[in-house]
């Protein structure tokens, strides 16, 4: 077995982090090195997915689910509009290989993709 993921461990309350919100299968934190003014990741309870790819095709009512929380969220910490970014594969930038979507939110500069 692997270690358990970080995500996972602050699942568990091993690794300090409020859980901003939750439903049945996944839950919210605040990124802790935030690249907008409003940054928080959502992520499944499970780390059985490593990528949007492999939850796409193995959960699509999971990925659903995240999607509704990032809206939530988005909805109670900015105003309501928000970029859901991915990051699939070591060369886009993905660190943690539990799948998690950033939730990007509050005063976002127009017409770039990069926040
Ligand atoms: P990735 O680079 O895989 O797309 O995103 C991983 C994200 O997790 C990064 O933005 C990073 O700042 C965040 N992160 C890593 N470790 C921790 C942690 O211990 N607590 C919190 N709140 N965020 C973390």
């Amino acid at each position: 077995m692997s270690e358990p993921s970080v995500f996972t461990r602050i699942l568990r309350g091993e690794i300090p982090s409020e859980i901003i919100a939750e439903t049945e299968n996944a839950f919210a934190i605040r990124d802790i090195a935030p690249q907008a003014p409003v940054h928080l990741l959502v992520i499944p309870k499970s780390e059985r997915y490593r990528d949007v790819v492999e939850l796409a095709a193995g959960d699509p009512a999971l990925l659903a689910e995240l999607v509704g929380l990032a809206n939530s969220i988005a909805a109670e910490h900015a105003d309501g509009d928000f970029r859901l970014i991915f990051n699939t594969g070591p060369g886009a930038g993905q660190t943690v290989f539990h799948v998690h979507a950033h939730v990007l939110g509050g005063g976002l500069s127009e017409g770039s993709l990069g926040g």
